[in-house]
């Protein structure tokens, strides 16, 4: 396995790549790597000649100063888990002067408004942050096909966005969630749950599926009240949004209408540790 430092070490692995006309696969990760981001990086290896991961804790999306302290890293374990995949795998774990330089700042982006909903209500500047990283991941890597989990939606819609405004050439391609037994979404942030809230968390999509079995004979608005008294009652979790809205601009939705695709998205609080989930709804 080959593991890149700086950009300079990886710049010619990839222009050899490139020479040889190989196509170059690239799943971006904050590392603390579960099943969820392997079975993007599984996708990539089956659908191209090298796979690059990169593993960065990108400070510019972070929006408390605590989360960013506390977001979980465990770099030794993360490449004996990629070791496990392949070992033909490049690594490009970066530090913040390789992608910052001297200024860590984000760069604005306008995303047609797909920024102001959700996520980008809740964590001011996130997506400039994210926009900002992924634009010079991808100038560095270069990757052909890129890799985004539905588990972050939103995140998947502004990366789509911010392929075709800026009229970059790489497919992005989006996968399915990845869930525990008991349905939670697998997080890197699940491993900063005590014992009881980990209990409780499951709660999450449960009340997801419900929701959209609701949807089918009720109104959006009828499904977020029903939501947010399922919420109300518990202890552990504390709702911060629950939204349906239409897949393709990311707006909450006033009126069903039969052509569109619609999602559910929720945040939740357990303790200090923010999740989020989500569930396509037809
Ligand atoms: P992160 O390290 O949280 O930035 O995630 C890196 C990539 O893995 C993003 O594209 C995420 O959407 C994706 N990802 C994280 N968790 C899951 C999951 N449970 N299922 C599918 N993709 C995921």
């Amino acid at each position: 396995m080959i593991i890149c430092y700086k950009k300079e070490d990886l710049r010619p692995i990839v222009d050899g790549l490139k020479l040889k006309n190989q196509s170059i696969g690239f799943v971006p990760t904050m590392g603390a790597l579960h099943e969820g981001h392997l079975s993007l990086i599984k996708k990539g290896l089956e659908e191209n000649a090298e796979m690059v991961v990169s593993i960065f804790v990108n400070p510019t999306q972070f929006d408390n100063a605590l989360d960013l302290e506390k977001y979980p890293r465990s770099i030794e374990s993360d490449l004996e888990l990629l070791q496990t995949l392949s070992k033909d795998i490049i690594v490009y774990v970066p530090t913040v002067d390789d992608i910052y330089g001297k200024t860590i700042t984000s760069e604005h982006f306008d995303f047609g408004g797909l920024e102001n909903q959700m996520e980008g209500q809740f964590r001011k500047g996130h997506f400039d942050g994210v926009g900002t990283v992924v634009k010079r991941l991808f100038e560095i890597v270069q990757p052909d096909i890129a890799y985004f989990g539905k588990k972050d939606f939103q995140q998947l819609r502004i990366i789509q966005e911010l392929v075709e405004k800026h009229k970059l050439s790489v497919k992005i391609v989006g996968v399915e969630i990845l869930r525990d037994k008991d349905g939670l979404a697998l997080s890197s942030r699940n491993e900063r749950l005590n014992k009881a809230q980990r209990e409780a968390a499951p709660f999450i999509y449960q009340t997801l599926k419900t929701a959209k079995k609701r949807f089918g004979t009720e109104s959006a608005n009828k499904v977020s009240e029903w939501l947010e008294k399922q919420f109300a009652q518990q202890e552990l979790l504390t709702l911060e949004y629950f939204t349906i809205a239409d897949e393709a601009n990311l707006q909450t939705i006033r009126r069903k209408t039969k052509t569109k695709s619609y999602r559910a998205f929720i945040a939740v609080f357990a303790g200090d540790v923010r999740l989020i989930d989500n569930i396509a709804l037809n």
